[in-house]
């Protein structure tokens, strides 16, 4: 009987400490849901470090690819497939980027990058996307995607907002897919760099990406 009184205990503590999350990814994964697949790419890499700064030495590689690996693993616990264009330090070249996420038939594709400005005081999260001519569709659909991001992500920061821009980075102008590119914050602001070199914050910012994900697939999908 104590035994039973034990397991019974047991269960219900498991149960109630699984992550929402979590569940609805063991959900996605029994029933065999297709979610559709994501790739991230994080800016930069290897040779091409992105924006630097001295003191304290940041690299824009380095945070890119941190902030890509914190989005993996919050879109992985809501069941999508996240492919990466780079998972350590190594150079992509742009184009390699493109064929990859063309090739792999993603459906959305994020790049990650961090800005700077010789005026210091330039601070906040802005997404591009491009405003293609002959592909309406993805226009659409990419600002509609970029929106859904942004929005997320400054729910969760409570950054400034500097919207959602148009571009033609080839990362987002040459895929086929929904495509934007979010500059997550200025690495030349002191307040906002110190934001972005904690983990708690990054993590802010992941979070509000895979959620910004999940409010475009329920929205648009
Ligand atoms: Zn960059």
């Amino acid at each position: 009987m104590i035994l039973r009184l034990l397991l019974i205990f047991i269960a219900v503590s498991i149960n109630l400490s699984a992550a929402p999350q979590k569940v609805l990814a063991v959900a996605y994964k029994n029933k065999t849901i297709q979610r559709p697949i994501i790739i991230l790419d994080a800016g930069h890499g290897g040779l091409d470090k992105g924006a630097k700064i001295q003191y304290p030495y940041l690299e824009e590689k380095r945070l890119s690819l941190s902030l890509t690996l914190l989005a993996k693993k919050y879109l992985e616990q809501l069941g999508y497939k996240v492919i990466l264009t780079r998972a350590k330090d190594y150079f992509v070249p742009l184009k390699k980027r493109v064929e990859f996420a063309n090739e792999a038939k993603a459906e959305i594709f994020v790049s990650i990058h961090f800005n700077s400005c010789p005026n210091k005081t330039a601070h906040g999260i802005e997404i591009y996307y491009h405003n293609s001519l002959e592909n309406k569709v993805k226009a659409k659909t990419s600002l509609n995607l970029a929106q859904c991001i942004l929005s997320d992500i400054i729910k969760k920061t409570k950054a400034r907002s500097r919207g959602v821009k148009k571009g033609k980075f080839c990362v987002i102008k040459d895929t086929k897919m929904p495509a934007i590119l979010i500059e997550a914050g200025f690495l030349t602001n002191p307040q906002e760099r110190d934001n972005i070199r904690k983990t708690i914050y990054l993590d802010k910012i992941s979070l509000g990406i895979a959620e910004g994900v999940e409010s475009f697939i329920n929205k648009y999908f």
